[in-house]
């Protein structure tokens, strides 16, 4: 079986990967091959931090590998908080933190759309791929659900009137961002075969 490393120790983002990417590729945690660096993420785009991600374990370790980065891309804030989304109220800020800044400058805007933006970097037999995986949709004005993470509960996906937070993952991890990156690099991987 194929074998991908995929840059991350989150439980849940590995779950949602795997079963994108069903049986065909065996995909391991950097845990799993025994990766407790603190990777650097030190560019100033998603496409940048998911190649500088990839490249570092790639090149340390001697294998193939893909990383991600996402991005909550408000319009009224001019694209932000984008790469900076999780530390947007500052180091050591929760989630919560930033929801709270996101609604606070949000207090007056008009136009509430926004999306999350996920890039996929791949780098397999030395050579470098990028993968983009968009959702739209806009802010709400409350918080609401316990579900997901992050910005879950100020999201509403287009075509929904619940937030990410209140759906179910299934349904989440159907239409989201990351999975759609993952979906075009399920759809690459296939194709090389
Ligand atoms: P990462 O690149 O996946 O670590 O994501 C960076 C930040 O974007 C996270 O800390 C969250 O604040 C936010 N984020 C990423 N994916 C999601 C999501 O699916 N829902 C809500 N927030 C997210």
């Amino acid at each position: 079986m194929d074998k991908l490393v995929f840059a991350t120790n989150n439980p849940h983002k590995l779950e949602e990967v795997r079963a994108i990417l069903g049986s065909d590729v065996e995909v391991l945690s950097l845990r799993d091959i025994g990766c407790a660096a603190d990777i650097p993420e030190t560019a100033d785009t998603l496409e940048g931090n998911a190649l500088l991600k990839a490249r570092f374990v790639a090149s340390r370790y001697g294998v193939d590998c893909f990383a991600d980065d996402t991005g909550l891309e408000v319009a009224a804030l001019d694209g932000a908080p984008g790469v900076y989304s999780a530390r947007f109220a500052g180091p050591g800020c929760t989630p919560a933190d930033n929801v709270r800044k996101l609604l606070g400058l949000m207090q007056d805007a008009g136009d509430r759309s926004a999306r999350f933006r996920t890039v996929v970097a791949l780098i397999r037999g030395g050579k470098e791929y990028c993968f983009e995986g968009m959702v739209g949709g806009t802010i709400a004005r409350t918080p609401a659900g316990c579900g997901g993470f992050g910005y879950d509960p100020v999201f509403v996906p287009e075509g929904y009137d619940r937030t990410f937070a209140e759906l179910p993952p299934a349904e989440k991890n159907r239409i989201s961002h990351r999975a759609r990156a993952v979906a075009k690099l399920a759809d690459f991987l296939r194709g090389e075969e």
